[in-house]
């Protein structure tokens, strides 16, 4: 078995993580990688808590030229982002975009200040937020049927490749985050299951990598990651890709439950995982 020895999933101070890149890189290389990505949170004008500021991508940016200077033969620096569905901002420069709902937006109508895509900007809600966020998006926009809403985040989550120039779909049912301590829906309910395929589908149509994230795992939110076994049966009966991202936000966590993603990986009918490399993307034997 090949040890897992990259992340493409990694945050830092520069936007909601907790250690810098340059203690990323360094407990990557403590940890045998061989290959780091960055994928810091692109800025999103209508909530700047938790994102990088313009200020601040222009720092990550240097910082990566930086640190894929001064690492040089110890370890390949890879420029992502984490491009989430409500940013304008361009991703042209990035080798590798992770397309990710965490806000979610209604649908826009005549009056709507800001129509994005057919979607109300002015109006949004967070789906990894906390529980009580989802309830009262659930009452407030979807008439109390959290299938509603399930259904709208899968449309949202199809749409990531035009929306958001991405090549990876970022946390694929994210809406599940706090299911084990809120039973909020079924996810066994053919209206869950059919949003949810109808999206898998079109994204494995247009060769997305899906990732398996562990990153609820590291902050002991769930005792799974995205997404469900289901889904990547699905996926690997469809001929399409995956990779291995912690959704690092911690240095330590760098490669939280990896041997363990690789088994299920491979439980779940796939030989092979994809690996970025400074010359393009590869397949990596599991
Ligand atoms: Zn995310
Ligand atoms: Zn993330």
């Amino acid at each position: 078995m090949s040890k897992i020895n990259f992340n493409y999933h990694t945050h830092s101070l520069l936007c909601d993580g907790r250690s810098s890149m340059e203690e990323m890189v360094g407990t990557a290389i403590e940890k045998g990688f061989d290959t780091l990505g960055f994928s810091g949170h692109c800025y999103t004008a209508y909530d700047t808590s938790y994102c990088m500021s313009p200020e601040d991508t222009e720092k990550y940016n240097a910082e990566i030229t930086h640190l894929q200077e001064k690492y040089a033969g110890k370890i390949d620096i890879i420029r992502g982002i984490e491009q989430d569905f409500g940013s304008d901002e361009p991703v042209s420069e990035y080798d590798y975009v992770i397309g990710s709902v965490h806000a979610m937006f209604p649908y826009a109508d005549a009056d709507s200040d800001d129509n994005f895509h057919g979607y109300d900007r002015s109006r949004y809600f967070y789906v990894d937020w906390d529980y009580e966020e989802i309830e009262k998006a659930v009452n407030g926009y979807f008439g109390g049927d959290p299938y509603a809403f399930c259904e709208h985040y899968y449309e949202m989550v199809s749409i990531l490749p035009q929306v958001t120039g991405c090549n990876i779909i970022g946390h694929f049912d994210l809406l599940t985050k706090f299911s084990d301590q809120h039973n909020w829906f079924d996810e066994n309910h053919p209206r869950y299951i059919a949003a949810a395929e109808k999206a898998l589908t079109s994204l494995v149509a247009k060769n997305m990598i899906f990732e398996i994230n562990t990153g609820a795992i590291a902050k002991k939110l769930r005792t799974v990651p995205y997404p469900a076994p289901w889904m990547l049966r699905r996926i690997a009966e469809l001929g399409g890709h995956i990779m291995i991202n912690s959704d690092c936000h911690y240095k330590d966590m760098l490669d939280c439950w990896f041997d363990e993603a690789a088994e299920l990986a491979r439980s779940c009918g796939f030989t092979s995982i994809k690996k970025i490399t400074p010359h393009g993307i590869a397949d990596y034997p599991l």
